[in-house]
């Protein structure tokens, strides 16, 4: 960590650490009443309150003493969205452990790898997840023991998991008399681990004060948007980067939290959204694809729903007008990474773009939008040389920032840096507007005749076609181009199109020379643990894919 000098006169402002305990305090002192809604894992909703949530938060923190748990142990969980989740997020952190939240989407193996890595000494499951925690346990050589968030009477007969307790039977033998311990901001408070597409995952490790920052920002106007007047719908797992912050900003606004558990179809969360007013919600754009079918499907509308935050892969534009015309939701397309707890940009449009065509406010919307205070940006070649924001010169794009990664945990990875700043692994153009527009992550940009092709434009058309689901590009060998685009596509149930009409949808929308030579049709496409699609599994596909013009 950089020591920076002092100045013989320091201010005279209380010296306060920022500590992720006091989101909870304010939030019970402020909000006491404001609701914590969640679907259970049991299949009936839940309901309580901020101040039941912190009671509850106390008597874990409690019982994890009583374990033995210290500062910095690490405490894994593998969990859904839910308010046994949340208890953990405050008792864990806020006791000064660091809350290691697992992706329970990743393959058993990755899970043990990942435990081990962390050390972890605790794991924390949902009932879904017992087959996990049977093929695991075993290889966990740090795990001292596993707490399954259940009821007594919902526990395992007969299980083989060697020390497993029960969650309400622990927190229930602790009192609620706790006072959150002081210590320095800059202490780890969670521990989340990339999607790791290449080698092994590598762990992003948050701080309280990188974590209270983002709260501050991410809760900013032209940012998220929460306040206490909203019904927050977190879509994005608690396991993929903190749900992108929220069970945390919600604290700091008193926005009332609806948790959707493990049931992500699209009627589950239409009846959730309704039943309990959702305003705002945030999820990556394959959940909206399951939720605006069921919702098109059925010729439903939403009575309370008002703002969406679309990010974690690139919001197809067809999606987003979907969105805001048929159902008058104002799409926020965003950008961040696991590395940047996530949230770097968010795209809302300026007082001077008011007046502007509609297609045109529609253009910029679709873009990734301005960084948001705390974070710098700017895109390089090859070379480290800074590149000009005209919206169109493509870079590397590196960020900076108090809730960006400065290295990951036990220096897996050696020193990422470059000069203080940290590449995303991200192509983007930046306008003279500062709107940031990712192109392509950089191993999946197509490179032809020494030209590059950014393959979300591509993808983005394909989506605004009527009968395609879902679409992916990606570049195939070819002996004069080197690669060329294919693009591989999911019709939707019903809808037929010919490869030919795909390729002629593409004609006066993009250089012709970025046209895909091909169109392969797929069942389904790849989805990582995170819900992405995963390009590399399809490269790996169509690897020998001999395109008519090869
Ligand atoms: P993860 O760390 O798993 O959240 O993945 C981060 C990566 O997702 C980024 O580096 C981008 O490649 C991609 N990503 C996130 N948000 C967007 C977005 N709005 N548009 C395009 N790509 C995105």
């Amino acid at each position: 960590m950089v020591q920076y000098p002092q100045s013989p006169l320091m201010g005279r402002m209380m010296s306060q650490p920022l500590l992720i305990s006091s989101l909870i305090h304010h939030a019970d002192r402020y909000y006491p009443t404001t609701e914590i809604v969640s679907r259970r894992v049991e299949g009936d909703i839940h309901r309580y309150t901020y101040r039941d949530c912190h009671r509850r938060s106390r008597q874990l923190a409690n019982a994890l003493k009583k374990l033995g748990v210290v500062m910095g142990d690490r405490i894994a969980t593998l969990a859904w969205n839910g308010y046994r989740h949340l208890e953990a997020y405050y008792g864990v952190s806020g006791s000064g452990a660091v809350l290691h939240t697992i992706n329970p989407r990743l393959h058993p193996e990755q899970v043990a790898y990942i435990a081990n890595h962390a050390e972890d000494q605790y794991l924390m499951f949902d009932m879904t997840f017992l087959p996990v925690i049977e093929a695991v346990a075993a290889h966990c050589k740090t795990i001292k023991g596993f707490i399954a968030l259940c009821d007594r009477d919902r526990m395992p007969a007969d299980s083989k998991i060697a020390n497993l307790m029960c969650y309400e039977e622990l927190i229930a033998a602790e009192s609620d008399q706790y006072e959150w311990p002081l210590f320095d901001e800059n202490s780890a408070s969670s521990l989340c681990y990339t999607s790791g597409t290449t080698g092994n995952p590598k762990g992003a490790l948050y701080s309280h004060r990188s974590t209270l920052l983002h709260s501050y920002a991410s809760a900013l106007p032209d940012a998220l948007n929460v306040s206490a007047r909203d019904v927050v719908l977190p879509v994005v797992p608690m396991f993929h980067v903190n749900a992108w912050g929220l069970p945390y900003s919600v604290m700091l606004t008193g926005a009332k939290i609806v948790f959707p558990g493990p049931a992500l179809d699209g009627k589950s969360l239409y009846e959730l959204f309704e039943q309990e007013k959702v305003t705002f919600s945030a999820g990556v754009p394959t959940v909206w694809l399951g939720l605006l079918t069921y919702v098109g499907q059925n010729k439903l509308t939403f009575s309370s729903f008002k703002r969406t935050v679309i990010g974690g892969s690139a919001c197809p534009p067809a999606m987003m007008k979907t969105l805001r015309h048929d159902y008058g939701v104002e799409v926020v397309h965003a950008w961040g990474m696991t590395e940047m707890s996530p949230l770097g940009t968010s795209c809302t449009l300026l007082a001077k773009h008011e007046n502007l065509p509609e297609e045109q406010k529609q253009a910029k919307l679709e873009k990734q939008g301005r960084a948001i205070f705390g974070v710098d940006m700017k895109i390089v070649d090859d070379d480290g040389k800074e590149l000009p924001w005209d919206g169109k010169t493509y870079g590397n794009l590196l960020v900076k920032g108090p809730w960006v990664v400065d290295g990951y945990f036990k220096s897996e990875g050696g020193d990422v840096l470059e000069n203080g700043w940290f590449p995303t692994g991200d192509v983007a153009v930046i306008d003279d507007e500062g709107y940031l527009q990712i192109t392509d992550r950089s191993k999946d940009v197509i490179k032809s005749g020494g030209e590059w092709i950014g393959t979300i434009d591509l993808e983005n058309i394909a989506v605004a076609h009527p009968a395609v689901l879902q679409a992916a590009c990606i570049g195939v060998a070819h002996p004069k181009w080197d690669e060329r685009p294919l693009l591989v596509v999911v019709k939707k149930p019903g809808a037929d199109v010919s490869k030919e009409e795909l390729i002629q949808f593409y004609e006066g929308k993009i250089a012709k020379w970025w046209t895909p030579d091909d169109v392969v049709f797929a069942e389904a496409l790849p989805l990582g643990a995170t819900g992405k699609i995963l390009k590399n599994k399809i490269r790996e596909t169509y690897r020998d894919y001999k395109l008519p013009t090869a």
